[in-house]
């Protein structure tokens, strides 16, 4: 396959943090020019717009969009219309029916449009769905804490509307629970803490289940401090599955199956590689959608104000 020639789209922390390695690690994808207002990179052609890149000699065959969710839809509109292949970082999209345009565009012109979960490609998501898939679940328990001051410090947008608060990274442990799952989930009731001079939620509690009354309940806090914690607990009738670490780790009845350094966004920009060259599209919205029904149904309740 002929290298696949990228363009970074908001130079920041996950940018600069995982999808820069992930591509220098690869033999398929190099980096041919980054998008932004900001920054630049040493040694690549360096654009604040997309409109100012597109319109430049400088030949890009996809966009990775490293940007809030906010901007996203507006990105790959204009990244579709100029007939190149887009990578979505998590969440797809502030909203879920702004992708079906997109999904549109991209299934006419013939082109890939990726919506990244990178926490489905942690090393025991698949060991955990597999067991899943052989041992009924009961129940399900999931804990996502993390100190928004310590992973996202300053980071303004994900407490403006459409930047989710918590769910940022609740969403993550909402990507894992939709793909090990053996059964399609739904949100039955949901508390919702939003700070008083925010429009996000800085913690959540959810209860889902499935068609056969599976109890899932999950917790998210952005205010833990101390251990962090990225689990989920699922009690089987083969007994009770562990799956902690973001997705890193997985123990059943205490004994260690998995425990491996992550490799997602490697595994991810694979996988766009392999999308690109059979000219498919994968957007799954399961993970968005829960959320949005957590918007929907939620019970709100004002908390203290935030700030950094
Ligand atoms: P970030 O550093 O705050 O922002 C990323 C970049 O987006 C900024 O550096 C900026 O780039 C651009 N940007 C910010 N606001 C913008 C605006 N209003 N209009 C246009 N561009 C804007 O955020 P991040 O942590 O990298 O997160 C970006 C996305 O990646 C989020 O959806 C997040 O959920 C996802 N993600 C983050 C992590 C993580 O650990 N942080 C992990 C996985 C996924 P320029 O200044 O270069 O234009």
């Amino acid at each position: 396959m002929t290298m696949l020639r990228l363009a970074i789209v908001g130079l920041g922390k996950i940018a600069r943090d995982q999808h820069l390695p992930a591509v220098a690690g690869l033999r398929d994808i190099a980096i041919a020019a980054v998008v932004s207002r900001n920054a630049t990179l040493d040694g690549v052609p360096c654009f604040e717009t997309l409109e100012e890149l597109f319109a430049s000699n400088i030949a890009v065959d996809a966009v990775a969009l490293c940007t809030p969710p906010q901007v996203r839809r507006a990105q790959a509109a204009l990244a579709l219309a100029a007939g190149k292949h887009v990578m979505l970082e998590k969440p797809p999209g502030a909203t879920v029916s702004e992708l079906a345009p997109l999904i549109a565009t991209a299934r006419g012109r013939g082109l890939t449009l990726f919506a990244t979960w990178h926490s489905r490609h942690a090393p025991a998501v698949e060991p955990a769905r597999a067991l899943l898939a052989a041992n009924r679940p009961l129940s399900v328990k999931i804990d996502w804490r993390e100190d928004v001051r310590v992973w996202h410090p300053g980071q303004d947008w994900i407490f403006e509307a459409g930047g989710l608060g918590v769910f940022d990274p609740g969403i993550n442990a909402l990507s894992i629970l939709t793909r090990i799952l053996p059964r399609p989930v739904f949100l039955r009731a949901a508390g919702l803490a939003f700070p008083a001079n925010r429009e996000a939620p800085i913690a959540a509690e959810l209860d889902l289940a499935d068609e056969t009354g599976l109890p899932i309940r999950a917790e998210f806090d952005f205010l833990q401090s101390g251990p962090q914690s990225w689990d989920m607990r699922i009690e089987t009738e083969g007994g009770t599955l562990m799956l902690s670490a973001g997705g890193a780790k997985l123990d059943h009845d205490g004994r260690a199956l998995v425990d491996e350094p992550e490799a997602e966004y490697p595994a991810l920009y694979r996988r766009f590689v392999h999308l690109v060259s059979q000219r498919e599209s994968d957007v799954d919205l399961a993970p968005l959608q829960l959320v949005a029904d957590a918007f929907l149904l939620g019970k709100r309740r004002g908390v203290e104000a935030f700030t950094w």
